[in-house]
């Protein structure tokens, strides 16, 4: 019988303050991989929308800027990283946000036998980030880009997130990207970086 050819599971991190683009780039970047993209916002964004129980326990946190509970979002991401596709890779955008998530993510990878290929850092200059998201809160209306909350949502990133961005370079998967310029540009970055370290070019690229 002829081996299936299986392109490599790629398992990739997005970490970057809020307004860096990380949702737009992580849609990208999970349809140049063929990997599904996971944003924990949008799973919470849903919840809320749909009024589930664990939308209206998200709201509040929410909508203040602040993080959900660990104990919350980690059941989410292990349900989800079960579910079948996620199995040959995937993109999580938002997720980990705090020590206590990166050592949830560890157990999750490691009980299904994985563990992370490499995790892109979006870097953006926080004035750049505030004006972008005070503009997607006129065009989108997000409840939570209000400027008051955007600057409490950057203390959070500052104080919970960036200390994460540390581990992840401790263990040399840290791929440092520009994320000012077009989206195009900043694709291009982070596929030049990510090739450079060995990821596989897409088919159809
Ligand atoms: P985002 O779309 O990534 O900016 O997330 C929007 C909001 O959802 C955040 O401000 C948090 O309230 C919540 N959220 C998203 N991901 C996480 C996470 N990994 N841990 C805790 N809260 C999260």
């Amino acid at each position: 019988m002829t081996p299936v050819q299986e392109r490599p599971a790629s398992r990739l991190l997005l970490i970057g303050p809020p307004g860096a683009g990380k949702g737009t780039q992580a849609a990208r970047l999970a349809e140049y991989y063929g990997i599904p993209a996971i944003s924990t916002g949008d799973i919470f964004r849903s919840n809320v929308k749909n009024e589930t129980e664990l939308g209206l326990k998200a709201k509040a946190y929410m909508d203040a800027g602040d993080n959900v509970p660990d104990s919350l979002t980690n059941d989410l991401v292990r349900d989800r990283l079960s579910e079948v596709d996620a199995a040959g890779g995937f993109l999580l955008d938002g997720y980990p946000r705090t020590a206590d998530q990166v050592r949830e993510l560890d157990a999750i990878l490691l009980s299904h036998g994985h563990s992370l290929d490499a995790v892109v850092e979006i870097v953006a200059d926080p004035e750049v980030v505030i004006e972008r998201l005070r503009l997607r809160g006129q065009e989108q209306g997000r409840s939570d880009d209000s400027d008051s909350v955007v600057r409490h949502r950057l203390e959070v990133y500052r104080e919970q997130t960036e200390p994460i961005i540390d581990i992840y370079g401790a263990r040399g998967l840290l791929v440092e990207v520009n994320g000012i310029g077009e989206i195009d540009e900043v694709t291009e970055r982070i596929t030049s970086a990510l090739s450079e370290r060995g990821f596989p070019q897409p088919m159809s690229a």
